[in-house]
């Protein structure tokens, strides 16, 4: 990766994580999660309003957690925003590929063009956690569940 590329997605990651987007409690919501990540102590709540035919019309996020992790879910929160229950979940299915395997074909996603700066991740596997805790804890939210820990 060329170096001002990397300095460019790490200013995004630093901008997300300074300044969530999306940042607060939905409350009322529909669909609501937890996400923990033991490795590394990040925790986030994920909050939805679900419109009856299954698009996230609303999505906040709160909780603590390391840079990744909030720049992830502010960037998640983003791009989910006006999908369907099964389109946030391809995405998701996508954006793991993207943080665990060489795959460049996944880029011609404008989603995941988006999602890139998260890609670094490739290299530290226990950051991955970091970067897919919000997404957990989205597809708990959307599945009902409440609870989600990355193990
Ligand atoms: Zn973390």
């Amino acid at each position: 990766m060329m170096d001002d590329l990397k300095e460019l997605y790490q200013e995004v990651i630093l901008d997300h994580s300074k300044h969530p987007r999306n940042f607060g409690k939905l409350d009322p919501c529909s669909n609501e999660a937890h996400g923990y990540n033991p490795l590394c102590g990040d925790t986030l709540n994920v909050f939805l309003n679900l419109s009856s035919d299954d698009v996230i019309e609303e999505i906040l996020f709160d909780g603590k957690g390391c840079a990744i992790s909030i720049a992830s879910a502010s960037l998640m929160s983003e791009i989910v925003k006006g999908k369907t229950k099964v389109q946030a979940s391809t995405l998701f299915d996508k954006f793991h590929d993207l943080v665990t395997k060489e795959d460049s074909t996944l880029l011609e996603d404008d989603d995941m063009e988006r999602l890139v700066v998260l890609a670094g991740v490739k290299q530290f596997p226990m950051r991955v956690k970091c970067a897919t805790l919000s997404w957990h804890a989205l597809q708990s939210a959307l599945n009902g569940n409440k609870d989600t820990t990355t193990e």
